[in-house]
């Protein structure tokens, strides 16, 4: 028993201590290129926020790799979709932040809306960390079920079905904020809008067929991404 824990404890501190070094190395390291390109305050917020959602994750990531996969279903639309969310998302920015690279498409804001970009961070990231935690083993990047998945539906699965995608909008909202660049900034949104267009459907149909009347029951409770708005 003993020895179970320990291994568990090894097996759970690795990713943790792995994330925090390279997160801590990207931030740093954007952080001195951002102040070189002259960036703006809401860039570093942004540089922050993204290796705190990179923290999040990654134990989940690393945790789940384990659990086996039963129903995989993913198409070359639906993947080439994640690689454009993946680029406008993370690495556009990452490039415009440490180089001002893409400098020609930026659009002016006031200054209440780079606060309020970093205000709707909070939101965002509790309601990422929220899913993972409730979604527990059963999350997994892409579309696929596990050797004994149970259906979530606690937590923030009780009122949407979505939450960590709702999560991940209001971060990309946020970022349109934080980043006043057309394409390091805002050119994520409609780019995920199109990615959530493909795969909620595909998604939700998956669920229906391997949890059966369960997932039936449960859609039939709750929306889609926010409470109360279309579902
Ligand atoms: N769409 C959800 C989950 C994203 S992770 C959200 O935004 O919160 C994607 C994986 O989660 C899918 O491959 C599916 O297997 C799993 N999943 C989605 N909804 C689920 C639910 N209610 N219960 C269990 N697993 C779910």
């Amino acid at each position: 028993m003993s020895e179970m824990i320990s291994r568990r404890s090894v097996m759970m501190s690795a990713p943790v201590v792995m994330t925090t070094m390279v997160g801590t190395v990207l931030l740093v390291a954007a952080l001195a290129m951002s102040a070189w390109s002259g960036a703006g305050w809401g860039s570093v917020v942004w540089l922050v926020c993204s290796v705190v959602q990179l923290a999040i994750r990654t134990p989940h990531l690393v945790r789940n790799r384990s659990n086996l996969i039963a129903v995989r279903r993913a198409d070359r639309l639906e993947r080439c979709l994640f690689v454009l969310v993946s680029l406008t998302g993370l690495v556009l920015p990452l490039i415009y932040v440490s180089t001002g690279l893409f400098a020609a498409a930026d659009y002016a804001l006031p200054g209440w809306a780079t606060a309020a970009g970093a205000a709707l961070q909070i939101p965002s990231l509790w309601l990422f960390w929220r899913s993972h935690a409730d979604l527990g083993r059963n999350w997994s990047p892409g579309l696929e079920v596990r050797e004994g998945h149970t259906l979530a539906s606690r937590g923030v699965y009780a009122r949407v079905r979505h939450p960590m995608y709702a999560a991940i909008g209001l971060s990309l909202l946020s970022q349109a904020l934080l980043i006043p660049n057309g394409i390091a900034g805002a050119l994520a949104l409609p780019a995920f809008a199109a990615l959530l267009a493909v795969r909620i459907p595909r998604e939700e149909a998956m669920m229906r067929e391997t949890l059966g009347d369960a997932y039936v029951t449960y859609a039939a409770c709750t929306r889609r991404l926010v409470p109360r708005v279309w579902g």
